[in-house]
């Protein structure tokens, strides 16, 4: 019998494939081309095991410290791969590369380098986004590079992290502002395409994935070029705390 969780999470699932899959037909996009991120911060373990079974292979987690035993009581889930979407403290370096697949969250030269370096030690090659801040909010993490003056700095100081051995670039990440007309977040998404577009100009890499777009906003995101959404509420329901 499957759990309420599950009941739930499958419903919700094919409500937001359904939505994306509309948004990238209005767009002329190839909704394949398009994977959820499932954000199952603050919702307990058997959201996890709901999303898996509901065919989500994407988790995300903003906190490590709640990653960690999420992760390891899910370890029989083997093709699940955990993205890490939050901030994360430079002393945490060495838990982030052990508990997650991907990091979508890279916001400062700094902490690229420490994971470099714990990735090397480690033994693996952690695939990474670089968070930028394109929407001029103050209180965002993340390079900001709302303004294209800045863009030729930004590309220099790509090109190294994209030379650091132990990780992979593998596109853009940003956090849209909080707005009460989603549409309003349209330009922040065209923003951070038109970045990407750039880089692919002017750094060599593979500039593929744009991870935006979340509950309030996937669909503009995937009208504008998403191919990692990050969505939580819209599949696993309203969050108690976060
Ligand atoms: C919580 C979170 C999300 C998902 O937010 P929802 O509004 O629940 O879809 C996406 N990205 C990041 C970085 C988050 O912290």
């Amino acid at each position: 019998m499957p759990s309420v969780a599950e009941i739930q999470v499958q419903e919700r699932l094919n409500e937001v494939q359904e939505r994306i899959h509309v948004a990238a037909d209005r767009a002329g996009r190839d909704a394949h081309a398009i994977r959820i991120v499932g954000i199952t911060k603050s919702h307990p373990q058997e959201f996890v095991r709901a999303a898996h079974e509901a065919g989500i292979r994407l988790i995300g987690e903003n906190r490590v410290e709640e990653a960690l035993p999420k992760r390891a009581n899910a370890d029989d889930l083997a093709d699940l791969e955990w993205h890490m979407v939050g901030h994360i403290q430079s002393r945490k370096a060495r838990t982030v590369v052990q508990v997650f697949d991907a990091v979508h969250s890279v916001d400062r030269s700094k902490i690229a380098d420490r994971l470099n370096r714990e990735a090397g030690q480690a033994g693996t090659r952690l695939p990474i986004f670089l968070e930028c801040n394109v929407s001029g909010e103050a209180s965002k993490w993340g390079w900001p590079l709302t303004d294209e003056a800045s863009w030729p700095e930004a590309a220099e100081e790509f090109t190294r992290i994209c030379e650091l051995p132990n990780l992979e670039v593998r596109g853009l990440m940003t956090m849209a502002p909080r707005v009460i007309e989603p549409e309003r977040v349209r330009p922040v998404f065209q923003r951070l395409r038109a970045l990407r577009d750039y880089l692919r100009q002017a750094v060599p890499g593979d500039w593929s994935e744009l991870s935006m777009g979340m509950t309030e906003d996937y669909e503009i995101a995937v009208e504008e070029g998403a191919t990692l959404l990050r969505i939580g509420r819209a599949i696993f329901g309203p969050r108690a705390i976060g």
